[in-house]
């Protein structure tokens, strides 16, 4: 493995950054994860613009241009000869002092890691997983938005333990007025009259690249999304349920805190949505 800093190819074992890299002692950064589909690098404009967009919202200037960037992780893919992986893709505020003061950091760091992805089991994809509702709450988008794809990940974490405790795989998390988010690393719908219904980024989701392309899928055969405001009563009686996500895809859920969902399998719609969205990719 190759890993890219700054302009320079290292081998894993020697792809190191400074302790004072201020994405490390303050989660002050920026990132995206990528799938590698057939040697290409799915979405990767979508990915390249939302990193630029996280970035400006945290003042931070990426040292270099949007067409370099591109370049520069297509570069990074046939470097490490990947036909199928993932691209971890990080900007950190760089190296500066031990104060939080940013002024002191005086250019990014770029990193850009291809590897393999960890996928879920295919039984998952055919079976549905079940997830619990955390205790621990989405950051609040008037704290930071989050549209912002931050290094600041410790809630998630809190609630990803929190699945693990409780035997389940994910979690998902509700912002502080008690309203559904999305889970720790995907975004969640549900379907509601043959609807897919997404909470709405201002209740505090991520802007999913796969919630985009899912609500585009959907839009071809006539379904339609709604953004919308769901508590978790809305998730005990949705007729189907499903996360999305670059590394999970579309992961049908059937158990919510010990609720089945629908008739406890994977639903008509989430089965079509899985078959189109592979289809899709494989044509890539
Ligand atoms: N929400 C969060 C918090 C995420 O980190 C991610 C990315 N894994 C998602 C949703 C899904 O976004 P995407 O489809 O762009 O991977």
């Amino acid at each position: 493995m190759k890993v890219y800093i700054d302009g320079q190819f290292y081998d894993k074992k020697d792809a190191r950054i400074s302790v004072f890299d201020h994405g490390l002692l303050y989660g002050d950064g920026v990132f995206e994860g990528i799938r590698i589909y057939n040697g290409k690098a799915f979405k990767l404009a979508e990915h390249i613009e939302r990193l630029y967009q996280s970035a400006k919202a945290i003042l931070l200037e990426i040292p270099l241009g949007k067409e370099e960037m591109e370049k520069t992780i297509l570069n990074a893919v046939a470097t490490n000869n990947k036909n199928s992986g993932y691209i971890r893709l990080i900007v950190t505020r760089g190296e500066g002092s031990l104060g939080i003061d940013p002024a002191t950091c005086k250019k990014a760091t770029v990193i850009i890691i291809v590897g393999d992805i960890q996928l879920y089991p295919e039984q998952c994809y055919e079976n549905g997983i079940s997830i619990v509702i955390a205790a621990s709450r989405r950051i609040p988008s008037d704290c930071i938005d989050t549209r912002v794809k931050s290094l600041n990940y410790l809630n998630n974490i809190m609630a990803k333990m929190e699945a693990k405790q409780a035997g389940c795989l994910e979690a998902v998390m509700l912002n502080k007025e008690g309203f559904v988010t999305e889970c720790t690393a995907d975004n969640i719908f549900v379907v509601r009259n043959g609807a897919l219904l997404t909470p709405a980024s201002f209740h505090g989701a991520l802007h999913g690249i796969t919630m985009q392309l899912v609500k585009d899928i959907a839009a071809t055969i006539g379904i339609r999304t709604n953004e919308t405001t769901l508590t978790s009563y809305d998730l005990y009686n949705a007729e189907e349920c499903y996360m999305t996500g670059t590394g999970a895809e579309i992961m049908p859920v059937v158990k919510i805190n010990g609720r089945v969902i629908g008739d406890g399998k994977p639903g008509p719609i989430t089965k079509e949505l899985i078959i189109r969205f592979r289809e899709l990719v494989m044509s890539q």
